[in-house]
């Protein structure tokens, strides 16, 4: 089959690979018939993900339709079309049975400190992603749900992490009716947070970033307020002057550890004085929420981080949320939602890429070239 391959930094071509093979009878192999590159991807691509081996298949945004499946697998039958959540989850340990399918045990020998991922390192596990033509699939009754027939494939895809995560972005950050909403970055998480955020009660919502398009988007698909922090000196100052010198409610980080990689270390590093790749975002946020308001964290972050205004935090008696997304929890809701017309996840998609062309694709998603906000991965087989 063909896959995306990383082979380092900067990095990754198609190749040719063996489909993988079932290997619990508990496993279904899946035929991808679309995948996406999510901004967490670019860490990778990036080489700043710990344990990420040359030879690693990407992707953990992937729908596709159901080739095989093993002896007990129960739920699943081939020919079926399905979606499959970004974690890979037992559905029995302490946190499965608790709806923490994040969290679970099982999936990851390095369990104690988070769960399983499609084709996030091996820190995450080490299993393969869906940015190919074949994906193997376990705990095959657990994690997949048949895609509904009035559902389109781009929305599908958008239900396999980008959109449940902007949205518990959202709930995390446990809004009141009529609350001031401020949203750090316009990517695809921090626009769905938006937009989540008027379904739960927002009063105003702000998004901030610094790509001029992005913010358009916030406009036009979250109806959002927005500022481009490179206009102000300080967008903390800016932020407390709208919000009537006290701050906003509740701030979502929707940035994370890498802050675009370029522009936004580059202004950590040079015009804030402050060490490269420390956490802008989140600094951001505990300084423009008001006293006792509530951070909700979405942006991936490596195990380390330093330079957190944890005491500015304990002072203003802040409450930080964060995990990652429980997705297949979110999706009954979701569901709704996207049936009731309040959300069309796939208005965000700005390319389709064939999957031979998937090294131009990462390139254009990681400069930031022609507007792109989310791109689409078709592999061949389809
Ligand atoms: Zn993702
Ligand atoms: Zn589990």
């Amino acid at each position: 089959m063909r896959a995306m391959v990383y082979r380092g930094p900067y990095r990754v071509r198609v190749e040719e690979k063996d489909v993988p093979p079932i290997e619990h009878p508990n496993d279904a192999i899946v035929r991808v018939t679309a995948a996406a590159i999510c901004g967490s991807d670019l860490h990778l691509y990036h080489g700043l993900m710990p344990d990420t081996r040359v030879g690693m298949t990407f992707g953990h945004e992937f729908i596709g339709v159901v080739e095989e499946v093993g002896s007990s697998v129960q739920n699943l039958k081939r020919g079926d079309r399905v979606m499959v959540p970004f974690n890979i989850f037992c559905g029995s340990c302490y946190f499965c049975t608790r709806g923490l399918y994040a969290n679970c045990h099982n999936v990851n020998p390095n369990a104690t400190a988070v769960g399983g991922i499609y084709g996030y390192s091996h820190t995450a596990g080490g299993y393969d992603g869906g940015q190919a033509e074949f994906v193997r699939v376990p705990f095959a009754d657990v994690g997949p749900t048949i895609i509904p027939d009035w559902m389109s494939d781009e929305d599908a895809v958008m239900l396999t992490d980008a959109l449940p995560t902007g949205y518990f972005g959202a709930q995390l950050g446990e809004i009141a009716e009529g609350d001031t909403v401020v949203v750090f970055g316009a990517g695809p998480i921090g626009l769905y947070a938006a937009k989540s955020s008027w379904l739960m009660g927002a009063g105003r919502v702000i998004v901030i970033d610094h790509l001029e398009y992005r913010l358009e988007k916030a406009r036009t698909f979250a109806h959002a307020e927005t500022y481009n922090f490179t206009e102000y000196d300080d967008i903390v100052v800016h932020l407390k002057k709208i919000t009537d010198h006290l701050g906003a409610d509740v701030a979502i980080d929707a940035v994370g550890a890498e802050a675009d990689g370029n522009l936004l270390q580059h202004v950590t590093a040079t015009k804030l004085k402050l060490q490269g790749g420390s956490p802008i975002a989140l600094n951001w946020a505990i300084d423009s929420v008001r006293k006792a308001g509530t951070i909700s964290v979405m942006g991936a972050y490596g195990p380390m981080f330093s330079a957190v205004k944890f005491g500015d935090a304990m002072n203003k008696g802040l409450t930080l949320r964060m995990n990652q997304c429980h997705v297949k929890r979110q999706w009954p809701r979701l569901f709704e939602h996207i049936q009731a017309g309040y959300l069309n996840p796939s208005d965000i998609v700005t390319h389709r890429i064939p999957l031979e062309h998937i090294a131009e694709g990462y390139h254009l998603f990681s400069a930031k070239l022609d507007e792109c906000i989310k791109p689409i991965i078709i592999p061949t087989a389809s």
